[in-house]
Order: C-alpha cells, then structure tokens, then sequence
C-alpha cells in the first residue's frame, strides 16, 4: 500500500516552500508536488529588492526560489517535479486526501494548497500565436528585448503602471492602453506616470488582435475604441499584457470552495479551507498584497494550521493491504473515525 504522508504541498512558490520549511522542520517530512516549473512567478524576475535580508541590491528571483527550496530540503522536505493534475478530498476530519499526478495516486492526512496565480490573458487572436516572440507578461524579463522600441502596456492597475514606468526606462516611447478613461491605478501611481515624458494614454482602447507587422521587431495591435468600436491598427516593438492574475485553483475547483474570481477561500485569518484538513496560502487565495513576502508568512501559516490540525485530529486507520487502485472509493469518501 502506498505511503500515507503527513502532509503533501502542491504547488512551489514562496509559499509552497515556507510551508515546506515547517512542516519538515516539525518533523512532518513533508512532499511537495512543485510542478515542472518549480519557483513560481519569481522565476520570471531579475532583481527582488523587497524581499526582507538581502541589503545591497536585492536577490535574483530564481536564486531566491533555490535558496527557499535548498532551506526546506535542509531539514528533510522531498520534492516531485511534476504536476498534480486532480484531487479527491475526504470530507470527514481525519480522513485520508489523494493527490493525482496523472495516473499516479498520492495520499495524505492533510494537504496544503499554494498553486499561485498565473498572468491573465487578453484571449485576442495574435496573442498566444506571438507570446515570447513579441508579448510578454513580465517587464522585469522582458524589457530589454525592447530597447528603444515603441513598447505598449495594456491595463489600467497598478501592476500596468509599473510595468510601464518600468519600460520606460528602456524603449523610445511607451503606450499605455486601457479600456477606460478611469483608472484603477493609485493615483500616486497615475501622477508618477505622468510625469514621464515617454510614456503616453490611450484610452478608453483594448487590443483585439496582434499580428506580426514588417521588419525585424515589429508588430501591430489592433486597438478598439471601447465606446465608438472605431479600429485603430498601431506599430509597436512588442507589448506588455498586465491586466491582473488568475489563481491555479483549476485542480480544486468544484472541491474546494472559491470565489467568484477563483481565489481558494479560507476560514477567517486562518488557512483552513471548507474541507478539514487542506490548507491554502499565497497567491492562490490572496488577491490583494500578491508579495513574495505575504506569501512565505501565509506558507508559514498553513504549515503551523496543518500541524496543529494533525496534532488535533484522530487519524482514521487506513485499509492494510490493499494496493490503491484497489480501494473502493467509498471507504475514501466517508472514512471512519478512529475508536
Ligand atoms: P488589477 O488591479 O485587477 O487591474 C487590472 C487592470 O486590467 C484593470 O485596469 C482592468 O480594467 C484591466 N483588465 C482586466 N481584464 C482586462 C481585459 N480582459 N481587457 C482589458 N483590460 C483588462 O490588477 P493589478 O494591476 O495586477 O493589481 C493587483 C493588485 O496588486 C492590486 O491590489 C494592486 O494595487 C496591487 N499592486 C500594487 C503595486 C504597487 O503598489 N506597487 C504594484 C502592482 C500591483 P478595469 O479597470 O476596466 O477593470
């Protein structure tokens, strides 16, 4: 029969490995399912400058994934690089969770969720065609492809407008496009932006299509004005897409509750979800602060929620003998509690 782990954490992300540190640091060994692309977000930036104990400069993104990965390896963590395509949630405390990795069944007393969020997509044509070969989601990766280049940011939020003060720095001009003539931006932000002399508005426009356009460099977005429907087709070295993030939760959805955006709820300040015994923490539930920072502490709490949770909770006994494919699914739905 398959182990039974204390606690698997899905997903690798600042919060994925804090509350990998924990758990193996409290003796729980834990197993973290990271995904191919282990690290998360960060592993798409250069510099981290905001993240606490690194003076002088700041830590490279991946070299800080490596570090938090290293640090909960240290005490015993065990990672699989691979993908957790599903999960079937016991219901009842105590109860026993399995994790699918494609046609592999993992099984767990509690589980935490850290899966991230991913950038959101415009969904216009051109632009799944032309990702890395002229639109990017990330500045800080980016920019210098771009140099002195007509660069455009689409989005109206804070993260559109420091991307574009960003690039700024970098191409001849940058066009913010924004579907309103509003913007959700902080208005620090909107006035720092103003005072750019490359940087230029245009709203109320959002991309309906890209294509590649003539010459080495070049695109062109197909801009729609939000209220006339009037097209207007412009030349650009490339473009930033920064319209917010969309949680991973696909793997829980219709399991877990989430709200309306998809963000993995939880139980007031806690990490606890509706069912007993998962966690969730960083970006998977946090729609507001989304920093490296904020993550590893929520990490760190659903590591501290989970243990508590085991320390607290009878375990149910599993079935001896029996390989997994063979368990009857009902002894997983509706698992006994321990005498
Ligand atoms: P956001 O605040 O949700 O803004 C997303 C922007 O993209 C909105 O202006 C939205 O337009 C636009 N948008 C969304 N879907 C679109 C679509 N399909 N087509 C065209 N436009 C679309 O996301 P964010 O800017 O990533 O910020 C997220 C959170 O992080 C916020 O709380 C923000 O304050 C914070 N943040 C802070 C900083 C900072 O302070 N330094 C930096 C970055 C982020 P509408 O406005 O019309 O909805």
């Amino acid at each position: 029969m398959a182990d039974v782990e204390n606690v698997i954490i899905i997903g690798s992300g600042p919060a994925g490995y804090t509350a990998a540190l924990y758990t193996s640091r409290a003796n729980l060994k834990p197993f973290v399912i990271e995904g191919f692309m282990w690290g998360g977000l960060l592993q798409q930036t250069t510099e981290v400058e905001n993240y606490p104990g690194f003076p002088g400069g700041g830590i490279a993104g991946p070299e800080l994934m490596q570090k938090l990965r290293d640090q909960a390896e240290d005490f015993g963590t065990r990672f699989l690089t691979d993908q957790a395509t599903s999960v079937e949630l016991a219901t009842e405390p105590g109860g026993i969770h399995k994790v699918h990795v494609g046609s592999d069944v993992y099984l767990a007393r509690s589980v935490i969720l850290s899966m991230g969020a991913e950038h959101k997509k415009l969904g216009v044509p051109g632009e799944q065609e032309l990702a890395g070969a002229g639109i990017s989601y990330c500045a800080t990766c980016d920019a210098a492809f771009f140099k002195d280049q007509v660069i455009m940011v689409v989005g109206g939020g804070d993260s559109a407008f420091e991307e574009a003060m960003f690039l700024a720095k970098f191409g001849r001009k940058v066009l913010l496009v924004h579907r309103r003539d509003e913007f959700r931006a902080s208005k620090i932000m909107v006035e720092r932006a103003r005072a750019f002399d490359n940087i230029e508005f245009k709203t109320p426009y959002a991309p309906v299509e890209f294509h590649e356009g003539d010459g080495p460099f070049k695109r062109v977005a197909r801009l729609k004005h939000s209220d006339t429907g009037e097209i207007e087709e412009v030349e650009i070295g490339g473009a930033f897409i920064a319209i917010g993030h969309e949680p991973q939760s696909e793997i829980v959805e219709g399991v877990i509750d989430v709200d309306d955006d998809g963000y993995v709820k939880v139980d007031g300040r806690s990490t606890r979800t509706n069912v007993p015994g998962v966690f969730a923490a960083g970006d998977l539930v946090d729609h507001t602060y989304r920093q490296a920072v904020t993550a590893a502490g929520s990490g760190c709490q659903a590591a501290l929620d989970a243990e508590w949770y085991l320390r607290d909770t009878p375990e149910v006994p599993t079935p001896e003998g029996l390989p997994v494919g063979d368990l009857a699914e009902a002894q997983w739905a509706a698992p006994q509690t321990a005498s």
